[in-house]
């Protein structure tokens, strides 16, 4: 069997849908997380499913039991997740598991990326572990910025302290169909992928597509560190989590998300979800 962590949330659901299309019986397939709602959905595609919280070690394990593949879902609740993914990965070796599949974060061994601390340390449990490992270093969604698209209709703005920085961003099904791609193939096993959307783009060239797809006006404004702080923190956010999202920005002004290694595309055989085309479908929505 293959058991997929936070299957509940939007990559999990997307890994399920590509495991299906790719002929995974629904029968080998387990889906574990905290949402019953969204459990309850899972089933109804004819998956198993287990409750299991990042934190209940014996959930964990017993949702684990004689699965040949199991993707670690990084958590959603940033600062916790070291403890969280150490859980997962004793499970996993309790109930040994044949292989564990991690989604990291791009060049997370050494990358400066506010994020990446969190990524490092999990790989290196892994590690340690001994269970045989892939490693998906998944750069960052398009769908990040949809927020950013809507923002755009309202205001014909995309506002952000990026400067020119480029983010080489894909699609989630893109990565989720990757990630089916890897955990069916146990040839996989000692890898670690780089994967990114095929074009990193900047925020003025974001502007543009969003005119084109939302037929308006659409300017990227560029503001400085600070003027982004205030900017947020006039919008509604706390300092903190404001000054997360302008560490974010520095880190993509610095390039830190801009890599194409292309290794997103190979693995899924198909080039990745163009920025305009993510767009336009989003854009469609909001009409
Ligand atoms: P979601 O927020 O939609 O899903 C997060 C999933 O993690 C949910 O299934 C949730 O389960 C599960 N989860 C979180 N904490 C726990 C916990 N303590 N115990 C059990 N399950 C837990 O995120 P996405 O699907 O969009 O992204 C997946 C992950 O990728 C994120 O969690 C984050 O680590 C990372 N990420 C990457 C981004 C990128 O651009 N590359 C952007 C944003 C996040 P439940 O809902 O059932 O509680």
């Amino acid at each position: 069997t293959i058991v997929i962590t936070g299957a509940t949330g939007q990559l999990g659901s997307l890994v399920v849908d590509a495991l299906l299309q790719a002929g995974t019986p629904a029968a080998e397939i387990v889906g574990t997380g905290r949402n019953e709602q969204r459990l309850a959905e899972l089933r109804e595609r004819g998956i198993r499913t287990v409750v299991a919280d990042y934190n209940d070690g014996a959930a964990l394990e017993a949702a684990f039991a004689g699965a040949d593949a199991v993707l670690l879902i990084s958590g959603s609740e940033v600062g916790q997740r070291v403890a969280q993914h150490a859980s997962v990965i004793a499970a996993a070796k309790a109930a040994g598991v044949g292989r564990l599949v991690y989604t990291s974060a791009p060049a997370a061994a050494s990358s400066a990326l506010i994020l990446a601390p969190e990524h490092k340390a999990t790989e290196e449990l892994i590690a340690a572990s001994g269970i045989p490992s892939t490693i998906l270093r998944n750069g960052w969604y398009t769908e990040n910025y949809l927020g950013a698209l809507s923002q755009a209709a309202a205001s014909g703005e995309v506002v952000a302290s990026v400067g020119g920085g480029r983010v080489a961003s894909a699609s989630r099904a893109d990565y989720a169909t990757a990630a089916a791609v890897v955990l069916v193939d146990a040839s996989h096993s000692g890898a670690v992928y780089e994967l990114s959307g095929d074009v990193a783009w900047t925020h003025a060239e974001f502007a543009e597509a969003a005119a084109e797809v939302l037929e308006r006006p659409v300017s990227y404004r560029n503001l400085s560190p600070e003027e982004h702080q205030a900017a947020l923190e006039q919008a509604g956010l706390d300092a903190g989590t404001a000054g997360f999202v302008v560490a974010l920005d520095g880190n993509i002004r610095d390039g830190l998300l801009a890599e194409t290694s292309g290794e997103l595309a190979r693995l899924i055989g198909r080039p990745t979800t163009p920025l305009r085309a993510e767009l336009a479908t989003a854009a469609a929505g909001l009409a």
